[in-house]
This record gives C-alpha cells, sequence and structure tokens, in this order.
C-alpha cells in the first residue's frame, strides 16, 4: 500500500510570514501538534509544531520557529517505510510531496486507522479493508478466517511496549 491511498489531502500550510500567534491558533482550532510551512509555490521549506511554539518564546514569525530539517515522503512510498519513519525518527507526522509540491499529510493517526480497517485472511494471507472482517475471502473463498492485522500500533505511547517474558512468550507481571 502506498502513502497516497492513506495520507490525509489538502492539508493546512502556513507562510514561512505567518505570525506564531497565527500559527499557535491554526494548531489550537485543528486540534493538531503541527503543520507544514511553503513557500509561495506551495513548497514545503519546513515543519512548524508545538514543540517550536513552545521552545521558541521569542520567534514571532514561522520562519524563525520553525524546524527546516524536514522528513517527507512521496505519493508512492510504502505504508511500511512510512510506517519506520514514524517510529525510529521518533516524528509523528511527515508531509506528502508530488515532485516538490505538498499534497497530503500522513500522521500516526492514519497508520492507526488503517491498522483498525486492515483484515488478514489467515489461510492465503490477502488483506482486506472494511469496517468489519469480510464474509469470505475474495482471492481463497475462505469463510470468516479473518483477524485484525498484527502490525504494531504505531500511536501515541507506542514507544512504551508491553512487556513480555522473552523466553515463554507470557505477559510480564507488573
Ligand atoms: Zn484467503
Amino acid at each position: 500500500m502506498k502513502v497516497g491511498e492513506i495520507m490525509t489531502p489538502n492539508v493546512i500550510s502556513v507562510t514561512e510570514d505567518a505570525t506564531t500567534r497565527e500559527v499557535a491558533q491554526v494548531l489550537d482550532r485543528h486540534r493538531i501538534s503541527g503543520l507544514p510551512v511553503c513557500d509561495d509555490a506551495g513548497h514545503i521549506v519546513g515543519v512548524i509544531s508545538e514543540f517550536d511554539l513552545i521552545a521558541k518564546p521569542t520567534a514571532h514569525i514561522a520562519k524563525d520557529a520553525m524546524s527546516r530539517d524536514v522528513i517527507s515522503v512521496m505519493e508512492d512510498t510504502s505504508v511500511d517505510e512510512v510506517r519506520y519513519l514514524l517510529v525510529h525518527r521518533r516524528i509523528k507526522r511527515v508531509p506528502v510531496l508530488r515532485g516538490q509540491k505538498l499534497v497530503g499529510i500522513v500522521s500516526r493517526a492514519d497508520l492507526v486507522r488503517e491498522i483498525a480497517l486492515s483484515w488478514v485472511c489467515q489461510v492465503c494471507g490477502d488483506t482486506e479493508r472494511g469496517k468489519d472482517p469480510p464474509d469470505q475471502c475474495r482471492k481463497c473463498g475462505t469463510p470468516s478466517g479473518f483477524e485484525p492485522t498484527v502490525s504494531p500500533p504505531v500511536g501515541e505511547g507506542a514507544e512504551t511496549q508491553g512487556r513480555v517474558c522473552p523466553t515463554c512468550g507470557q505477559d510480564w507481571p507488573s
């Protein structure tokens, strides 16, 4: 699966000269924790997050508070690659580009939704999407052989993994 299929399109962005107050208002109004900063051509030049606003209280415009070190992906990057980035770079969202232009954003929440909607046939391994498991597998015809995907969740707090005994696999008593 490609990022373009699960990203949030038409992402909100701000310009470099947006004031930090404007940025704060956009974050607050849309209940998001960060957003891309674009130039007039729609090319991404940075990302500004809650953290940037809090960490740089003397900055007055987005340009001075944003992080320029932006990790981005292309529309046809695989979802697994993005999963890796979100987990191992400890970031919450990745801008999605077509050429140099910003066309969407993919967040931990998008991947969590993907886990919620994915069902894997226990017989042939075929994956189906939907709110409920399909009645039978489109590929091999097995009835109700579907289980939720076993991919680890990538949401907030996913860093703290459940403690499992490496020897017997039992949950560690807390
Ligand atoms: Zn099947």
